[in-house]
């Protein structure tokens, strides 16, 4: 008999990919599937970047690349986050990694331990608490209410905290809620983490540029009085969401100097280096034009304000202005369904892809997730048959 460590009966998933995989099936079988599941840009690549790419080949960047990614590769995300956020981030700190979920799994593994906690947003990005568990730390899911409009509250975070806490996971611009967390509170949260000084930080910011009505995204990188905390700072952010290169896997983090030797030692280990012809796309994605992004940024509000519009309109359903990333958070408690049930009858009797909020973690009753990287005829289509099923 087999006799795997027991660590990987505590692994989670990540529902979206078993709706998307049920939702092909269905698609094969002829039905008429929207999906409004997966979490990734409906938009391919920029074509300057596939050029790159495709010239790295063509040039011979064939092999193995460092560890911790090619330099003008770092250089140019140390540029990018400098200009960006006005930050001194150097390219020395900077970790090029396969995808925006790796530096999650380095992050926690680097700190979870059994007897220990680590505080994570739920409902949040699923794979937090999977990893978490993984490693036999204690969950502590910090709770992302409507009533803040999904955004972190510093005050109740910082009341999670004890002796054990390890690491504080945050989220903003956020999946699945769509909260972005203001200035105000992540000043509160940089101030009140001063007296926890053993408490490292991941800030998940892969949603970065994906933000609207003007606001302006706040880096915790952009804190540079408090530089202690940027000691104990790992930022993860990535090319998926932005670039809509989700299949490219590339991602990047920005690691604290102490660290920054054990996650390359993990990256030798485990995935050498990151593919390098993704890598000089992502080069080019960084240097080139950023007209693309803003295109796609500007479809995506038009989107969200469709969603909202439409769902707020069907009685028994309510639906906060998402403020970034392309999520909707419906709130559907007043139609008496259970989140799961809806979301699976959605999907088998009506051709709605979409994501239930227990998905998301136990905050997540109550709610269902959209996502709104589809055509605007797409989503109005799957609004009409949410409506005709929640009223038939
Ligand atoms: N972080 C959040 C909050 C996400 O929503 C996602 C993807 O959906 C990721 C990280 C992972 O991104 P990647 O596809 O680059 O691994």
């Amino acid at each position: 008999m087999l006799q795997p460590v027991s660590s990987f009966n505590r692994i989670g998933e990540e529902n979206a990919f078993a709706v998307l995989a049920r939702a092909t099936t269905l698609m094969q079988e002829g039905l008429d599937v929207i999906n409004l599941g997966i979490g990734q840009p409906d938009f391919p690549t920029p074509e300057h970047i596939v050029e790159a790419a495709i010239k790295a080949l063509k040039d011979g960047h064939h092999g193995y690349t460092p560890a911790t990614g090619i330099l003008p590769l770092r250089e140019a995300v140390a540029k990018d986050l400098n200009d960006r956020y006005n930050t001194t981030v150097h390219p020395d700190r900077v970790m090029i990694m396969p995808g925006g979920k790796v530096t999650m799994y380095a992050a926690i593994i680097l700190f979870g331990e059994p007897g220990v906690e680590i505080l994570y947003p739920d409902p949040g990005f699923p794979i937090y608490r999977s990893m978490i568990e993984f490693t036999g730390a204690k969950p502590v899911p910090v709770p992302i209410k409507e009533e803040n409009n999904f955004a972190f509250s510093a005050e109740e975070t910082l009341s999670l905290i004890n002796d054990k806490t390890r690491l504080l996971i945050i989220n903003s611009p956020a999946n699945p809620c769509g909260g972005v967390t203001p200035k105000e509170e992540i000043d509160k949260l940089i101030k009140g983490l001063e007296n926890f000084p053993n408490v490292a930080i991941l800030s998940d910011e892969i949603y970065d540029r994906i933000i609207y009505d003007n606001e302006k995204h706040i880096s915790l990188l952009a804190y540079p009085a408090y530089p202690e905390i940027q000691d104990r700072l790992i930022l993860l952010n990535g090319w998926s969401k932005t670039y809509a290169m989700t299949g490219w896997r590339m991602g990047y983090s920005v690691w604290p100097e102490v660290l920054y030797d054990k996650v390359r030692k993990l990256a030798v280990n485990c995935w050498s280096c990151v593919n390098a012809t993704s890598q000089y796309a992502a080069l080019a994605a960084l240097q080139g034009p950023q007209d693309a992004v803003d295109k796609m940024v500007k479809a995506f509000d038009r989107r969200r304000k469709k969603v909202t519009e439409k769902l707020n309109a069907i009685d028994t359903v309510s639906c906060i202005a998402p403020k970034g990333a392309f999520y909707a958070f419906p709130n559907i408690q007043k139609t008496g369904w259970k989140a799961k049930q809806l979301a699976t009858d959605l999907l088998e009797k009506k051709g709605v892809a979409l994501i239930s909020g227990p998905d998301f973690g136990l905050y997540g009753e109550g709610y269902i997730r959209i996502s709104y990287a589809n055509s605007l005829e797409n989503i109005e289509r799957a609004i009409i048959r949410i409506e005709e099923f929640l009223n038939d």
